[in-house]
């Protein structure tokens, strides 16, 4: 079955293309292939929260809240998938009672998302090299040193300036005074 046209947005450490698939397949279950371009966007639930998720119909928009860890109980993810699609599709909480949009009676209806691979790859900060780290301790402690060598010039040239406008005015001064 051809799926509807969609774009996932991923901001967890879950493979989007893993992710893509299976919302594509539920997707071609819920969401007729001709309707209009909806948007996922994938984001971590808060800690000891379950999965769930939102749509707004009218703007074609679904958010998904994953598990953080990597364990994620992909049948339960697949229901929360359908639940949201089928938000977009115009099906209300009343008209979900009972089916498999909601409640664990229902997950076996989603065993087959078991057998879908979900790949987790958090980041690992990168480990910096000592040498490198000194040579951009270096580099900023250069650019630091060369702005206040500018500030410390400019600050002369101002008192150049004024010792200058000092010295002009004091003997102008003098100079009245003797003139008396
Ligand atoms: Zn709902």
């Amino acid at each position: 079955m051809k799926a509807p046209r969609f774009t996932l947005r991923n901001e967890t450490a879950y493979n989007a293309t893993d992710l893509k698939r299976l919302v594509r397949r539920v997707a071609v279950d819920e969401v007729p292939a001709t309707a209009r371009p909806f948007t996922v966007r994938v984001r971590y639930q808060r800690a000891g929260s379950s999965t769930t998720g939102y749509a707004w119909e009218w703007s074609r928009r679904v958010v998904l809240l994953m598990y953080r860890d990597g364990n994620q109980d992909l049948r339960w993810f697949a229901q929360t998938i359908a639940h949201e699609l089928a938000h977009l599709r115009g099906v209300h909480h009343r008209a979900m009672r009972g089916t498999r949009y909601t409640g664990v009676l229902h997950l076996d209806q989603f065993d087959w998302a078991r057998d879908f691979p979900l790949r987790h790859q958090p980041k690992v900060p990168a480990k910096v090299d000592p040498r490198v780290q000194q040579e951009l301790a270096l580099a900023h402690a250069r650019t630091m040193l060369a702005k206040a060598d500018t500030r410390l010039k400019r600050a002369h040239t101002i008192r150049t300036k004024w010792n200058r406008t000092v010295n002009r005015l004091e003997r102008k001064a003098a100079h009245t005074t003797k003139g008396e």
